[in-house]
């Protein structure tokens, strides 16, 4: 048997939806999604499509990271 880890969740968590990251921006307060590697990549920008301001994941002025 290949079981690693009895205690992680899986299937519940395992579905098309549930892995999408928000973050307002910090300029326009446009709320907008991002893939969840761009939120933890610290020295990666993201690109605001309302006013096309980039910020760090840190200079967000809220985050959703379910
Ligand atoms: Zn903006």
């Amino acid at each position: 048997m290949t079981e690693t880890g009895s205690g992680t969740g899986g299937a519940a968590m395992t579905e098309k939806r549930g892995n999408t990251c928000w973050v307002q921006c910090p300029k326009c307060s446009a709320w907008h999604h991002v893939a969840p590697d761009l939120l933890r990549s610290t020295h990666v920008k993201m690109h605001c499509p309302s006013c096309h301001f980039e910020f760090f994941a840190a200079e967000a002025q809220a985050v959703i990271d379910p």
